[in-house]
């Protein structure tokens, strides 16, 4: 809520709460004479029933309202509104509703102060009967009637709250209108028989309906705990799930930072990986609602909440601000008040760190931090499981003596760009193919290794040369192909000459180990090299590689060798 609006509200409030208050006194005088202890205890249930709301899908219901009719009926409005601004505050504090939210307490008492106001005008005007009432179906229908009055006044000025001071733009009759009838609904009798069991009995019924009411409410809070960790383990099994079914390590990641960051309150949230045993590296970043790919923020080990875990190889809960300090010096924004790390664990090493953090306080339970570390296993395997298929996928497509692309690889690149090149016939593809010349006499006089030794060598030079102009791969024993995409013709022939030039104009250094002396061989090497391109010489994938092949053959190996010829010239 803007500065504005809460300065108005506050004023608003320092004005009318002194007058409704006053006003409340001197229309209906109350009268507490021999009754203090009563309403302290009064009180003190009121102030039970406060902390142990009773939560049904995420609305509160409180008994406090049916105490509230029981005093109301009793003792009169003065008594009845003085209690409710009380438990007011204190249901906003069990609520958790802390300083930065300051506006709430002002708009909740000035809410109450007019709900009760309201209510007390029209039971005043109907019956004005307090004290011990004769039971009667007029007195039943009064009490009905008053509650309608203030349950309709307390919708009202809740929808005029939210669309005024918050501009929420809710319907009036929303989700929680039903349930906020359905809790009166409820509550409205508790409240009848608290009153009428005390004006037959005094103190003792206040401790009978009491006991009861709190009872049940603890009992209630702890089904709803237990379906809430239940609605949150329904949650982290499908995450899981989800997990183990992603490959790629970058999507595991992203469907954990999503999936958890929707799951918890979160305002900042990190995904840390460990550096060399010496640094964290944030991964992946969650500020404010917006989530990021971080790669640069790195920092040292040893270093706050998350140092802790990598030492510790535990998971941490912090839940205010103060708890922070025995960390030592953290990096995390100030306003941070409660936090979740827990290490990712592989082969009882940490390999990272997961963190989550609120702003506000106490906003993690100790079953939040079970259930991280849980989903944390499984992304630990998740990774793990996505790290070595891309390993494995890598070896599939590479030559493992030069490290190139090998030919299954260059099978689905082609297919790849001729399905680009029939969608843009307007593109160009140059295939450029080479054949190191009598390479059987380099194994002949230096050995098998050493022609292994130049087929790594050349594969580098290749790489070196080609930069970002295209991609090379090892078409077979001593032949290697490279492909030119968006390169001309003419310009390719120009490549391949350069190419060319690179292998025969340099000779290459071998380690030599042949009869027991080491020493450095001087290798000169040459290769001929046929070129072709798509779509000019061939409109399929065959017949490129069969065309510069052939190119290579007729136009450079039969021509004696060291050359470049193009299909087709
Ligand atoms: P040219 O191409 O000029 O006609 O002569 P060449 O000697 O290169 O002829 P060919 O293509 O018939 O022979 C290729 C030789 O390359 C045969 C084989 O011993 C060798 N070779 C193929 N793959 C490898 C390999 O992985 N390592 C080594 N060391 N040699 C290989
Ligand atoms: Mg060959
Ligand atoms: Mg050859």
């Amino acid at each position: 809520m803007e500065r504005k609006r809460q300065v108005i509200l506050w004023t608003g409030w320092a004005i009318l709460c002194p007058v409704i208050l006053a006003a409340t006194y001197h229309l209906w005088p109350p009268s507490f004479a021999g009754n203090m202890t009563d309403l302290i205890l009064f009180f003190i249930l009121m102030c039970l029933v406060c902390f142990k709301p009773i939560i049904v899908n995420d609305t509160p219901i409180f008994f406090v309202e049916g105490v509230a009719l029981a005093v109301f009926i009793y003792f009169g409005v003065f008594a009845e509104m003085l209690m409710m601004q009380i438990s007011t505050v204190l249901v906003m504090l069990s609520l958790r509703v802390g300083l930065k939210q300051h506006y709430r307490y002002a708009t909740n008492s000035l809410m109450f102060l007019l709900v009760c106001l309201l209510g007390g005008v029209f039971y005043e005007s109907v019956s004005g009967q307090h004290g011990k009432v004769e039971f009667s179906l007029g007195f039943l229908l009064n009490v009905i009637g008053y509650s309608l009055v203030v349950w309709s006044v307390n919708h009202c000025l809740l929808h005029m709250a939210r669309l005024y001071l918050y501009q929420r733009k809710d319907r009036f009759f929303t989700k929680d209108f039903w349930w906020e009838i359905f809790s009166s609904v409820m509550v409205l009798p508790v409240g009848i028989i608290l009153y009428l069991l005390y004006a037959q009995l005094g103190m003792p019924a206040i401790l009978y309906v009491g006991i009861p009411m709190v009872t049940l409410g603890v009992i209630l809070n702890l089904y709803y705990s237990s379906q809430r960790v239940n609605g949150y383990l329904q949650q982290a099994a499908e995450i899981g799930k989800q997990l183990t079914e992603r490959l790629e390590e970058d999507e595991v990641l992203n469907v954990f930072h999503e999936k958890m960051t929707a799951m918890f309150p979160v305002d900042y949230a990190y995904i840390i990986d460990i550096v060399d045993h010496s640094r964290f590296k944030i991964i992946r970043t969650l500020e404010n609602g917006a989530v990021r790919e971080s790669g640069l923020e790195s920092f040292p080990i040893e270093q706050g909440i998350s140092g802790y875990t990598y030492r510790t190889q535990k998971g941490v809960l912090v839940k205010k601000r103060s708890g922070r300090e025995e960390f030592g010096h953290s990096l995390l924004p100030e306003s941070v008040e409660s936090v979740i790390s827990v290490p990712i664990i592989r082969s009882q090493e940490v390999t990272g760190i997961v963190l989550f953090t609120s702003n506000k306080k106490r906003a993690y339970e100790n079953y939040q931090l079970m259930i991280v570390e849980l989903l944390t296993a499984h992304l630990g395997v998740a990774i793990e499981n996505a790290r070595s298929h891309a390993h494995t996928k890598e070896q599939s497509i590479r030559c493992s003596l030069t490290k190139l692309y090998n030919y299954r690889y260059l099978e689905k690149s082609l297919q790849d760009e001729f399905a680009l090149l029939r969608k843009h016939p307007d593109r160009i593809l140059s295939l450029v193919i080479l054949d190191i010349d009598h390479f059987k006499s380099i194994n002949d006089t230096y050995g098998h290794q050493a022609g292994n030794e130049v087929l790594s060598q050349l594969a580098r030079r290749l790489e070196r040369f080609t930069g970002d102009r295209g991609t090379v791969y090892r078409y077979g024993g001593e032949e290697f192909v490279i492909l030119l995409p968006e390169m001309e013709k003419n310009a390719c022939f120009a490549f391949a000459e350069g190419v060319r030039n690179e292998i025969a104009s340099t000779p290459f250094l071998l380690e030599q180990d042949m009869n027991e002396t080491k020493s450095r061989a001087a290798v000169p090497i040459t290769a001929s090299i046929g070129i072709a391109a798509a779509l000019e010489d061939a409109d399929d994938e065959l017949s490129l590689i069969r065309h510069a092949d052939r190119a290579m053959y007729v136009g450079a190996k039969q021509a004696g060798r060291n050359k470049v010829a193009g299909y087709g010239r």
